[in-house]
Order: structure tokens, then sequence, then C-alpha cells
């Protein structure tokens, strides 16, 4: 990839019009700065609980200070969360696949990864079923689970869901919250998932080597997603085939009748596992960071109108290529300096806004989304008053920007309102091209959903086909959750400052529309509105 720095004096220097005030849009000069202090190596990768991430917390609150943000921290702008860690210790610890008397000790890493999101108990022994992709969406009457024996057992699943389950119920159901529950209620102990290899964000090489990171759940036990799994594993589908062996089905046909959004039959393995799991466990403190531009409406004030983004990401770990510093300048630094670049151009221009910004930068993302299920549990404005979420999460500015791919558009009416701010800058909006993906799970947008919050994500956005998308893909390959992406990276200055003024403009919007954002009547999210 060729570097395309903006380098020059900025090209989008017009003024445009919003709400009858001209506003000059960022020119990504002042964004990149915040990427570059965030994602430096003396951060350390800012892992929840790590220096690293204090340090940054307290550029983020020093940066909040000073574009005139109140505090809304429960310690000045920082809100202390406390999380449980545990780290496998993969020498300790094995994995044996066993099949008519016969043992297979599988290569861990290799093979399977044992996963420490749950905390799994020291061994486990038991019968393996395959139940499809383990889905169960009450609203479709489908269920993965009906029918089978699973009592005591470990399911086998491939990650994904029929095609006639619409995305956004597809991926919500597929979240560990929801799918927790219905495997508990089937008496299921342990997960087996194994990626659909068509569909993976990240080579099996780094998902093992992300496994040697510790895990960490939220320490408050009301918050705790255990749902009774005391085994989770993840299985390479480079290796897959050697759990299908002798039941009359191949994994290569299973990933076939996947991609063509067909149901999957179910079936028993006639295979047990046999695991040893060495955990150590510790706690850590993390930070999440929160700031308040005040409204001006009498009646509209004491609502908000939250931005979010993670500024956690994956620290020190194994190294790649000679560096162990795994630096997140897109993933999150970028939409943490999307915050403050936002904020402080709100100090410059200073509109006087109806509703309430609360600045929401939160740790644990990585984790599952951890420091944003804190916060909305815990919030630090009234419980209630927070009206929309605009999360802002590895946005992807790598090319010059025409068009934004907004999650959740068709949800709530905040889906207008992007689209009228759009509409104003001459880019285009569409919706989730790529619903196999799950990006509406999987960032913080989705802890806010879940208390009944309407909201959006977006990122920089792509047709199917186009050379943007062979940038965008080759970018996930190279340097999603490696030490590649870092400030070193090529990216698009001018891109980054309009998508900043886009998301800075919509937030300007909703805070001053008359009526509080709504889901819309036929939105699957609708029903977690109190
Ligand atoms: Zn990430």
């Amino acid at each position: 990839m060729t570097r395309r720095f903006t380098l020059a004096a900025p090209l989008f220097a017009a003024a445009l019009l919003s709400a009858g005030r001209p506003v000059i849009a960022p020119d990504g000069h002042r964004w990149w700065s915040h990427v570059q202090y965030l994602a430096d190596d003396k951060l350390e990768g800012r892992n929840t609980g790590s220096v690293g991430h204090r340090k940054a917390a307290a550029y983020v609150a020093g940066e909040f200070e000073r574009a005139g943000l109140k505090p809304a921290g429960t310690e000045g702008y920082i809100q202390p969360v406390r999380f449980h860690t545990r780290r496998l210790q993969e020498d300790e610890s094995s994995l044996t696949l066993v099949r008519n008397g016969e043992s297979e000790e599988l290569v861990l890493g290799e093979d399977a990864i044992i996963s420490t999101r749950i905390d799994p108990a020291p061994s486990v022994d038991a019968d393996v079923v395959f139940a499809g992709y383990a889905l169960t969406v009450p609203e479709m009457q489908y269920d993965d689970l009906a029918g089978l024996d699973l009592r005591g057992k470990i399911v086998l699943y491939i990650s994904g869901g029929p095609a006639n389950i619409p995305g956004p119920l597809r991926s919500h159901y597929q979240s560990a919250a929801e799918r927790g529950r219905f495997l508990e209620r089937a008496g299921v102990i342990g997960t087996i998932g194994v990626p659909n290899p068509d569909h993976m964000d990240l080579p099996w090489q780094r998902i093992a080597l992300s496994s040697r990171q510790p895990s960490m759940s939220l320490a408050d036990p009301a918050l705790d997603q255990q749902h009774g799994l005391k085994f989770s594993a993840v299985v390479n589908p480079a290796q897959a085939e050697k759990w299908f062996a002798g039941s009359g089905h191949s994994f290569d046909d299973l990933v076939k009748l996947a991609d063509a959004g067909k149901p999957l039959p179910r079936f028993p393995l006639h295979a047990s596992i046999r695991a040893k799991i060495a955990v150590e466990r510790g706690e850590v403190v993390s930070q999440n960071v929160a700031g308040i531009l005040p409204g001006t409406d009498p009646l509209l004030k004491d609502q908000y109108v939250v931005l979010s983004a993670h500024l956690d990401h994956l620290g020190i770990g194994e190294p790649i290529n000679g560096d162990r510093i795994y630096n997140g300048a897109m993933d999150n630094a970028s939409g943490v300096a999307t915050l403050i670049d936002i904020a402080q151009s709100l100090n410059e221009s200073k509109p006087k806004l109806r509703r309430s910004l609360l600045f929401v930068v939160v740790t644990g993302e990585e984790k599952g989304l951890l420091g944003s299920r804190y916060f909305v549990a815990h919030p630090t404005v009234k419980p209630g008053s927070m009206v929309a979420d605009l999360n802002v999460d590895m946005f992807l500015p790598l090319f010059p920007l025409h068009s934004v791919t907004v999650y959740g558009l068709n949800e709530s009416d905040l889906g207008d309102e992007v689209r009228t701010v759009a509409r104003a800058r001459g880019i285009r909006i569409q919706d989730d091209q790529e619903p196999e993906r799950n990006i509406f799970i999987r960032s913080d947008q989705y802890s806010f959903i879940r208390s009944g919050i309407p909201a959006l994500a977006m990122k920089v956005g792509y047709e199917k086909g186009s050379p943007e998308e062979k940038i965008a893909k080759t970018w996930l390959k190279e340097r999603y959750h490696a030490p590649s992406d870092d400030a070193k990276q090529p990216v698009d200055l001018e891109c980054a400052g309009r998508f900043d003024d886009l998301v800075r403009a919509l937030a300007e919007a909703v805070a001053d529309h008359t009526e509080r954002p709504r889901w819309n009547s036929n939105s699957f999210f609708k029903r977690f509105a109190q």
C-alpha cells in the first residue's frame, strides 16, 4: 500500500452551513495528533487495567478538560471499573479428543484454543454434540437446540445462522449473553465454536496468539455472564475435519450449507473431550472516562446524547515481525480521537445545543464490551436520561470519504438524522453490507441498545467489489489486532476530518431535535426500551 497522508494544506476548508452557522470542517490534523499520542509505544497498547491504559485515560480526561467538558465520572472524569482476570497456563493445560476409545491429544494453538472468556472448571470430560449454529431465535421459531439431549454435554457449532433470519436478530442471538441463556436452559456445560472460514476478520494465527492474553469479566457479580458454562474452546477451521470423522458429515459440506444460508443438520459426534485447564487469576481496575457538554434548553438539558468510543486495546502480546506492542491506532485510538476532536471543535464554535452531550470513553471493549456494559448499569447521569448513543470504533479512514456505513440505520429515527446531515455534506449513507460479520453487536453501541437506548455505529463506507473494499479487507488481514495497527500506517487525514465533521453534526442535530430519538415500530431492538 502506498502512503496516503494528506500533507498539503487542507483541501476541504470549505465553509459548510450547519444550523445556520458556518462551520469549518476539521482537516484531520488535530484528530491525527490524538491518534499519535494514544497509539504511541509509550502507552504500551492500552490494555484494560494496564499502566498504559491509565496514562491514556489521564490524557483523555485532560483533553476533555481543555475542551471545556464538565467532569462526569465518579472521580473527576474517571469512572473506575473492577475486573477479574484469567490467563490460561498453556503448559499445564491440555485438550484431548476421544473417539471409539482412541484418544488424540490436540495441539493448543494449532488445533484449537481453550478460551477463558468464561471462567473454566479445572477439568472437563463430556460428550460432544454438533448443534448446527447452536442458535435459538424465538421470534422465528428457530431452535438448533430443540429435540437434542444436551444435558451435561458440550455443543460444537459453526458461527453464523440461516439467511432467512434478519441480520440484527442473527447477530443478537449469537451474543454470549443470549446464546448463554438458551444453552443454560438446555443443560449444556460447554461450547466449542468453529468460525466459518469464509467470514473470518482475523486469520487463525492471530486468534491463537490472542488466546495467550488474559480474559476479563466484570467483578460486579450482577453483571456476570457465566451461564453455568464450565468450558469454552474455539477450533481452527483448517483442522476442524477431524471432529466430524465417522459422523457421516464433513466440515467442508457443512460450511457450504452455511455459506448458502441454509439451516444445518444436527447430530451426535460419538466423541467426547477431556480437558485439563490451568488458569492464573487476578484482579485489575481500569478506567471509563466521561465528560459533559451541558445543553441549554431548560426542559431538554437533562437528557443526554452519548458519544462513545473504546480506549482499550490489546496491550503487549505475542510478537509479530519482532513487534510486541499492539498499538491499536485504528482500533480504537481513532474513535477516541474523533470524540476529542468533536469536543474541541464544539468548544471553538460554541453552539447552544438544547440537549447535553455526554462523551463516554470506555475500557474493556476488547474483553467483551465490558466497560460500556458497566457504564449503562452504573451510569453517572440520571438513569433513563441517555436518549441516544453514537459509537465510533475503528472507522477506518483509509481512502477518500464518499459514503458511510451505518449500523442500526433502519432500527430507529437516528437513521433519518444521519441521512439528513450526510446529504448536506454530499456523503452517501448505506446500511450494513455484511451482516454476517455481526458488527452491530461487536462494539459498545450494543451495551446501550440492550438497555433500550437507540444507537448507531458508523464506519467509512465502500462498495462491494470496489478497490476501496480491497483496501479495507487487506487492512483487516494484515493489521487488525496486529502490532502493525500503529501510527506508522497510511491513513487519509481529509477523510478522517470529514468523518469527524459528520459525527459532530449528527450529535448536534440529535441534541437539538424536539422529539427524543425513538426505535422504529418494526425494530427488533425496540423491546429493550423501558
Ligand atoms: Zn478490537
